[in-house]
Order: structure tokens, then sequence, then C-alpha cells
């Protein structure tokens, strides 16, 4: 299922090798472990991850600027970054704690 993205705007775009090259490699580096820094305890989230993350510039498909994310750390990330995100992360904030404290 495909999240209902409606950031057509987005210039993102993937290299070619990005399934079937960097993703593994990159979650293989990780040992398939999230890593999240937690703000509670300052340590890895450490999760199972499935996820590729870019830490900074989403056009630098470096391994220096990617890391593994478990779903919920990356849909906490992919939503602070999209266009529509103001409105789930208000939403988000009324459910529960302050979005610092969340593990
Ligand atoms: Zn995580």
């Amino acid at each position: 299922m495909k999240a209902a993205w409606n950031g057509s705007t987005r210039k993102e775009t993937l290299p070619p090798d990005w399934e079937t090259a960097i993703r593994p490699r990159i979650l293989k580096r990780d040992g398939y472990r999230c890593q999240h820094i937690r703000y509670d305890t300052g340590r890895k989230c450490g999760a199972f991850a499935n996820q590729v993350d870019h830490i900074h510039d989403r056009d630098d498909h470096r391994d220096s600027n990617l890391q593994s994310l478990c779903q919920h750390h990356h849909q906490i990330k992919s939503s602070s970054q999209g266009g529509t995100a103001a409105a789930t992360r208000r939403q988000a904030a009324k459910k529960r704690r302050h979005p610092g404290l969340l593990p």
C-alpha cells in the first residue's frame, strides 16, 4: 500500500540501484538496526530496521549520508520532512507527549 503523498513537487529521485544495491548495503552495514538516537537515553533505538533514510541532503546518496531506521522512526522523520507533515504532527501532538520526549 502506498502512502497518499500529495507531494508531487517532491524532487526526490533515487538512484537506479537504490533498491537493489544501496538500500541492502546500508541495512547490512547497520546490522538491520535502527540508528535513530533516542532523546531520552541518548542511545540508538536498535529496533529492527527496514528503512533507509537520508540523514541530511536527500539528494546525497553516499553511504555517509544514509542510515537505517525502523518503521516508526522513519515515519516520524519523513513526516517532518514532507510538506503535509505539519498537520500530521499537530494531530499527533494532541495524542502524544511532546515529540522531543518520544523514544
Ligand atoms: Zn527506531
